[in-house]
Parts: C-alpha cells; sequence; structure tokens
C-alpha cells in the first residue's frame, strides 16, 4: 500500500484517498471514451455530463432547490474579491464588510479599488483572535451587500451565527469551510469558494448566487469579470478547468457517501473536539490562540511558550510523517488544517504526538 503523509496543509490540502484512486482509475481511459478528461472537447456531450453533474450535486448538498446558480470559474477566491465589487459595487453605493482576519482585509482591500466601502465589524483590536459581535449592525441606507469570511483559514476562527441582513445581500468567502458543517445557504446572496481547500484541486472557484444578483451586470466590466456572461453561458464561456471540474464532482460524491453533510460534520466535530481537547487539557503547555467560542472546527489554531520550542515541535513532527503544521508566516504559532478530507485517524495520531512531545518537553 502506499505511504500517505499525516497532511495538516492549509491549502491545497488533502483530498479523500478513495477519490484519488478513482481518478487514477478513469485516468487514462475516461469512461470508455480512450482519452483523459483533460484530453477531450469542453464543448463535448461526455465532459458537459461532468460538469452538470458537479453543479447539480454541489446545489443538493447545500440544500438549494431553486433561485440560485452554480458558477465555475478560474482565478481563485482572490479574484472574487475584486468580481464583486465590479458586479455588485455601483455608483453611489457603499458595500460593507466585516474585518475578521487576514482574507476578509484582502478582501476590503480590492472592494476599496472599485468603490465606495463601510467596515460594519471589525476585531482588529483583538489581533482577530475573535469574531466580532454582528449580532446588531448598522449599516449605511444605500448598502450593496454586507460581506463575511465564514472561516478564517490563518487566524483559525469561523463564524457560528451570521449577522441578519434583512434584504441587503449577505455574501460570505467560504473558501476554507464549504460544506463542512450545517448551515441555511437561503439566508446568503452569494457565496463562493477556492476549491482548495474543501472542494478539490486549485484552479477551480465556486460561486453559487441567487440568480437575480449575477443575471445582469454593469456593461462597462470586461466580458470574462461579468458574472452575467458566465450564467449566460452556464459556465462555459471559456475553456472551463475540466480536470478540476471533475476532481470536484468526485469529491461531491464523496461527500454524499460520508452521508452528506451531517455525516461529513459529525466527523469534523469530532476531530475538532480531540485537538482543542489535547490542548485544553495541557495544563497551559499548548495555548489556543483564538476565543473559545469562535474557534474554528477547519483549521486548529495554537501556540508553544517559545518560539524555539515550536520550532522543536515542527521538527520532530515532520520526523514522525506530520505536514503542514507551521502556522502561516505573517501569525507564527502552529495550525492543524483539518477539511473534510482530514481522516480521523491522523488527527488521533497527532494528538498522540502532541501528548508525547509534551511529556517529553514539559
Ligand atoms: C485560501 C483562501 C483564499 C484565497 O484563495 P485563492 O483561491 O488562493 O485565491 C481566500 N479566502 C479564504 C478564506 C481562503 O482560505
Amino acid at each position: 500500500m502506499t505511504k500517505r503523509a499525516y497532511n495538516f496543509n492549509a491549502g491545497p490540502a488533502a483530498l479523500p484517498l478513495a477519490v484519488l484512486e478513482r481518478a487514477q482509475a478513469e485516468f487514462v481511459d475516461f469512461r470508455g471514451t480512450g482519452m483523459s478528461i483533460m484530453e477531450m472537447s469542453h464543448r463535448g456531450a461526455v465532459y458537459e455530463s461532468v460538469h452538470h453533474e458537479a453543479q447539480e450535486r454541489l446545489l443538493k448538498l447545500l440544500g438549494i432547490t431553486e433561485g440560485y446558480k452554480v458558477l465555475f470559474l478560474q482565478g481563485g477566491a482572490s479574484t472574487q474579491f475584486a468580481m464583486l465589487p465590479f458586479n455588485l459595487l455601483t455608483e453611489g453605493k457603499t458595500a460593507s464588510y466585516v474585518k475578521t482576519g487576514s482574507w476578509a482585509d484582502k478582501a476590503l482591500k480590492e472592494a476599496k479599488l472599485i468603490g465606495q466601502t463601510h467596515v460594519a465589524a471589525s476585531s482588529e483590536e483583538d489581533k482577530y483572535m475573535r469574531i466580532p459581535d454582528v449580532s446588531r449592525l448598522e449599516l449605511p441606507e444605500n448598502t450593496a451587500y454586507l460581506h463575511v469570511t465564514s472561516n478564517e483559514t490563518i487566524e483559525g476562527t469561523q463564524y457560528q451565527q451570521y449577522p441578519e441582513t434583512g434584504s441587503i445581500p449577505l455574501i460570505a468567502d467560504m473558501s476554507s469551510d464549504i460544506l463542512s458543517r450545517n448551515i441555511d445557504i437561503k439566508q446568503f446572496g452569494m457565496i463562493y469558494a477556492g476549491a482548495q481547500k474543501n472542494l478539490g484541486p486549485s484552479g477551480i472557484t465556486v460561486v453559487v448566487a441567487r440568480e437575480e444578483l449575477v443575471s445582469s451586470s454593469p456593461s462597462t466590466i470586461p466580458t470574462m469579470l461579468r458574472y452575467d456572461t458566465h450564467v449566460k453561458n452556464n459556465s462555459l464561456y471559456n475553456t472551463p478547468p475540466s480536470f478540476s471540474v471533475y476532481m470536484v464532482n468526485e469529491v461531491l460524491k464523496w461527500i454524499e457517501e460520508q452521508g452528506g453533510i451531517d455525516g461529513v460534520e459529525r466527523q469534523n466535530r469530532e476531530k475538532a473536539s480531540l485537538l482543542y481537547q489535547t490542548i485544553d487539557e495541557s495544563a497551559g503547555f499548548y495555548q489556543g490562540c483564538v476565543h473559545t467560542d469562535d474557534r474554528s472546527i477547519m483549521n486548529v489554531t495554537f501556540r508553544l511558550q517559545s518560539e524555539e520550542l515550536e520550532k522543536k515541535f515542527i521538527k520532530a513532527s515532520e520526523e514522525e510523517g506530520f505536514v503542514g503544521l507551521k502556522g502561516h508566516r505573517s501569525v507564527g504559532g502552529l495550525r492543524a488544517s483539518i477539511y473534510n478530507a482530514v481522516p480521523y485517524e491522523s488527527c488521533r495520531a497527532l494528538t498522540d504526538f502532541m501528548d508525547y512531545f509534551r511529556k517529553t518537553n514539559g
């Protein structure tokens, strides 16, 4: 059997082994065509059926029956930071943002290049170690949308409750927690996610939006940056990232096999509890970075008493086959990313290692 690493990478991240093996089996001859899916026309019936399957599956897993469109785009979630205000932040309007961390900041920075912005809430003063109170937000009269980052991948915070925005579209960057837990998607006007954390490989960005938000874009925007171009052409205006779309479809099938969102959520909560419990019961040897109520079940961030000890931890973990436990270069510390595809066994191995490391270095 192939040796698989204990993979805690933040993104690109672990994929389900079953999906990789299925892709391997179909790699050179896809469904009897004598070709890889990468070698065939995106206008042909074989590719198109995969494309539609993936769109339908995603809607179904999100619990959406009508009123929303699924778009498969390129340029990563980072391109959505600009594409969103280009399309929705029109003359005379203001876009509101909740500042929760590194990714929310980047989204806001792009919107500022395009139009009027407003910070509705921020946890910057707390070094982004919590989600700010969003229960009573005051939004400007002419607000085009409110943007939130559902899970801050770098800091390790996650919303437990989303703000109520009435008729103002609530828009979420869900790159690092899409399909990880049961939430009511109908409270959002639009969600988007780069695929490489919870949905598949890099190269594809998924946008799910209420039809009326994406069916007509300002005429001044370049064709590829208009949502309506991709709606009208069902994300086949130009060549889509066909292999990535195929992989997303396979990951979605795998989620169905886990019992859908409820199944993966149960596993995710067990994995996160195991890690946080090990941190909390270490008598201060490990310290969680984030306010307890706002802890992410996807990115577990923690520290040791000194940077020196953290370096030692990372080195020792690498020798034991653990990958990706170093915190993001902007914040330091340690981070275990435990997306849907990270097995419980990897988390168990990590907590065993953490206990061992504490005993030998505490
Ligand atoms: C990784 C990440 C991004 C950036 O995604 P790209 O696809 O690399 O552009 C944006 N937002 C969040 C929350 C992320 O985790």
